[in-house]
């Protein structure tokens, strides 16, 4: 907090009083543009402007924070700021679409790490003078943030290959991590106490990082969008018992914000596989390979392998499309081509629509992304709920690298991985087409009934490839 005889704000010599009410004056203004950017982002044609809003929002708030606690010298800030938005632009522009779930698992592991550590410091600088709210609040965070730390991490290395995404099933897995939950607990009661006790301190770190590592090893690959957005919500409420360490109602607030939104992410995917967190978090679910999901299980039934001239042909008859869109999309960044197939398409008087499942992609919203750089109009893409009663008055649905979420043996085997997992209707529809380049499984390495049922035609090729293909046999037509 500035002290009494501080100059406070832009080095001004008003009184104490002043300079909070302006800082939080501006912190409610920042922290109304967080929530309206916040609902912003519920739909893809605000979504641009609720980002901007936001990142506006963020900057007042640090600008005034850094300028009202008088805490770090302007070198040093400019210094941060310079070494952040270099790595942040760098990231920005290298970073695949098809990896974006990685950076943020990235991202979230930092943002747990960075609350973390001013709540540490927070302790450090105050020692036995700390009151009970803040020694509460830093124990909060620094466990939080070191679960999030290493749970995002070895999340990363899940998505990114680098470690098994089958789940690591540890004996007894679940009492040793109420253990360590405990101790971590009995540690963080007894700091409230003693807090200039730093071997407890370092202690009770450790074994929040431990329970990190813990938490996330068993849980498999194919459930990983839930374990991020739960980190995510994690990183949140980190930052908010940071906030209440610091006696900062801007942290308290943002941090909140992040907290509730990604609980209620969490909330959607959860539902969208039809799973209970409880489930996700202590089954053991998911025992995907990176290995199939990279072509490993290749499925030896026959299919019916068809041409771009062939699928042209039934194009030419139909009256109604639906687009479904997958991972594949991403890797073969087909979404100009799909659009370009569609406007095609729409000019011989078909209807197009484009079948959007929550957790198509390897991120929340990754279709919804592609498909808006690709300026498809909003009103044709449509969610799950909305088109699946669609599909078996549809003459024709076009998977473009989507398997799992199309897979129809999640609504029926009971020994499938992906039982349960609400999908898109698409073997409702009169003919089916599926763009992929090999029988290969996907994310879940589950094999795909769909491949083989008789209304179904295996167009094989890179989707982007496939799609060009079309639109020229389209257009000859
Ligand atoms: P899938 O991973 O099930 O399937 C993608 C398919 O795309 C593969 O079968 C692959 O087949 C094909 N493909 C890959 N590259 C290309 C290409 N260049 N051209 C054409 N096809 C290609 O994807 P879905 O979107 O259907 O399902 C998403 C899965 O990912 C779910 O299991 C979900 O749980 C999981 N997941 C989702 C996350 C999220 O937040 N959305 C995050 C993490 C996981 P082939 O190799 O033969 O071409």
């Amino acid at each position: 907090m500035p002290d009494a005889t501080s100059t406070g704000l832009f080095g001004s010599d008003w009184d104490l009083q002043t300079v909070l009410n302006i800082t939080n004056a501006v912190y409610i203004v920042a922290a109304v543009l967080f929530i309206l950017g916040l609902k912003r982002l519920g739909h893809p044609s605000t979504a641009r402007t609720g980002n901007q809003m936001a990142a506006i929002a963020m900057l007042m708030a640090v600008v005034v924070t850094l300028i009202d606690r008088d805490i770090v010298q302007v070198p040093w800030i400019v210094t941060g700021v310079v070494i952040g938005a270099t790595i942040g632009v760098v990231l920005a522009r290298r970073v695949q679409m098809t990896a974006m779930p990685q950076l943020v698992a990235v991202f979230n592991g930092f943002g747990g790490a960075a609350s973390a550590l001013v709540a540490s410091a927070e302790l450090v600088r105050e020692g036995n003078a700390v009151d009970d709210v803040a020694a509460i609040s830093i124990m909060a965070s620094t466990i939080i943030g070191a679960v999030t730390l290493t749970g995002s991490f070895i999340a990363f290395g899940k998505l990114q290959g680098f470690v098994t995404s089958k789940p690591v099933l540890l004996p007894a897995r679940n009492y040793l991590n109420a253990v360590l939950l405990a101790a971590a607990i009995a540690l963080a009661i007894f700091l409230v106490f003693e807090p200039d006790t730093p071997a407890a301190f370092a202690v009770m770190g450790v074994l929040a990082l431990a329970l990190g590592v813990l938490l996330v090893i068993p849980i498999g690959g194919a459930d990983m969008p839930v374990v991020v957005a739960l980190l995510n919500s994690y990183s949140g409420l980190a930052a908010a018992a940071t906030g209440f360490a610091l006696e900062n109602n801007m942290l308290i607030i943002a941090g909140s914000l992040v907290g509730a939104s990604g609980l209620i992410l969490t909330q959607i995917m959860t539902k969208a596989m039809n799973r209970s967190l409880a489930n996700v978090m202590l089954g053991g679910f998911g025992a995907a390979d990176g290995a199939a999901a990279a072509g490993g299980s290749v499925e030896q039934r026959p299919v019916r392998s068809v041409s771009a001239e062939d699928v042209a042909l039934v194009l030419s008859y139909s009256r109604s499309v639906i687009f479904v869109p997958g991972y594949g999309l991403a890797v073969a960044q087909a979404q100009h081509a799909v659009r370009d197939l569609a406007d095609v398409l729409k000019g011989r008087g078909v209807s197009v629509k484009y079948a959007v499942h929550p957790v198509a992609g390897r991120m929340p919203g990754h279709m919804n992304v592609l498909l808006a750089e690709a300026n498809v109009p909003y009103d044709e893409l449509k969610d799950l709920d909305e088109i699946n009663s669609e599909f078996d008055r549809t003459d024709v649905a076009i998977v473009i690298g989507a398997n799992d979420v199309t897979n129809p043996s999640a609504r029926t085997d009971t020994s499938s991985p992906i039982y349960g997992m609400p999908i898109l209707n698409v073997d409702k529809a009169n003919a089916v087409v599926v763009l992929k380049r090999s029988m290969a499984s996907g994310f879940a390495g589950v094999e795909n009934e769909l491949f083989f049922l008789e209304r179904t035609m295996m167009f094989f090729g890179d989707a982007r490839g496939s799609v060009e293909d079309l639109v020229r046999e389209v257009k000859a037509l």
